[in-house]
């Protein structure tokens, strides 16, 4: 359970936090919504940490310590008053709401001033469930905290998010994720750049792509096409083909990345050596290839890409869609 330094962007969120625990005016019932792996939980674990904390230091930093007994039980997920309520089936149950947290609300905390529920997934709470949990809602005892973390805030029930303070994770930047992978994970620069501009937003997906091999291996793949297409004979156009078609269920990640590199070239064309690449690492290739090819080209090859995309979700054959991409685009480099 990490605190709030090792956590990228929603600087917002993490302020209101903060002083709610500074200055002691901590609600009952929260709502942190945000898109799956966006960082709901390690900011609820934060903030469950920072209340938690025995240090005098963590009412002026509305931070845990890090330190203390309590902030270690946090952080071994071993804290007697942080609990995680868990189901069993796909659904929060009723049953699961009642015994993990009606019935133990009552009794006071262990050790320390507060009792934090975390609900993960909330959304699976059915409707008895829900409204299991409204009594609670409505009349905790003082020192009970209840955070809900939600991808579907949709599906909570009117009574239970007019009761809670709804804290919404955003999007954050790519300059903010880039900066964090650097730091965090001591990635190359245009590592860090591929993953930020594929995770749109969502820290927990880049971090995700950064540490994994295969990221780079479907990168590396995807630019040795783009990087000879121009060239390619049908030959090997063909043999591209049939190693697109050997991951034919990540295609969508390889379409994007081509599409990237067909961005990275109108960049260049506009922004000339000012431009901000993201596929950096083929910076050469990519700044010849925006000499030789005019942007309506460019803009045909962006086309082709997602209208192939539409169409292999429609289910055409693999290799005639993909094929027909290729020789279209290498076409509009050739012109
Ligand atoms: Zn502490």
């Amino acid at each position: 359970m990490a605190g709030y330094a090792e956590i990228a962007g929603h600087d917002n969120l993490i302020e209101h936090f903060r002083r709610a625990v500074c200055e002691g005016k901590v609600s009952h019932s929260y709502i942190i919504s945000g898109e799956e792996h966006a960082g709901k939980m390690m900011i609820a674990e934060a903030f469950a940490r920072a209340l938690q904390c025995t240090e005098a230091v963590s009412r002026q930093t509305g931070d845990g310590c890090g330190r203390c007994i309590s902030c270690m039980q946090a952080a071994s997920h071993n804290h007697p008053d942080i609990l995680y309520v868990t189901h069993e089936k796909s659904v929060i149950s009723v049953e699961d709401v009642r015994q993990q947290i009606v019935s133990t609300a009552e009794i006071f905390p262990y050790a320390g001033n507060y009792k934090v529920y975390i609900v993960d997934e909330a959304e699976r709470m059915n409707e008895q469930a829900q409204n299991a949990l409204l009594k609670t809602i409505e009349e905790p005892p003082a020192y009970v905290v209840i955070l809900l973390l939600t991808s579907q805030i949709g599906r909570l029930l009117p009574t239970i998010r007019s009761r809670c303070v709804e804290m919404a994770l955003r999007p954050v930047s790519e300059a903010k994720i880039r900066a964090y992978l650097e730091r965090r994970f001591q990635i190359p620069e245009y590592s860090a750049r591929l993953a930020a501009s594929f995770a749109q937003g969502n820290v927990g997906r880049a971090v995700a792509y950064a540490s994994s091999p295969a990221f780079g291996e479907v990168w590396a793949q995807c630019a040795q096409i783009m990087k000879r297409l121009p060239r390619m004979r049908m030959s090997e156009l063909m043999e591209e083909v049939r190693g697109l078609a050997a991951a034919k269920k990540e295609i969508d990640q390889r379409l994007e990345f081509m599409t990237l590199w067909c961005r990275d070239l109108l960049m260049c064309k506009a922004a000339g050596d000012e431009a901000k690449l993201i596929c950096l690492q083929e910076e050469k290739t990519i700044r010849e290839q925006a000499g030789h090819i005019s942007y309506e080209g460019i803009e045909d090859c962006i086309r082709v890409i997602r209208e192939t995309g539409a169409r292999l979700r429609a289910n055409v054959n693999f290799d005639v869609a993909v094929e027909m991409m290729l020789v279209q685009m290498r076409d509009r480099f050739q012109e």
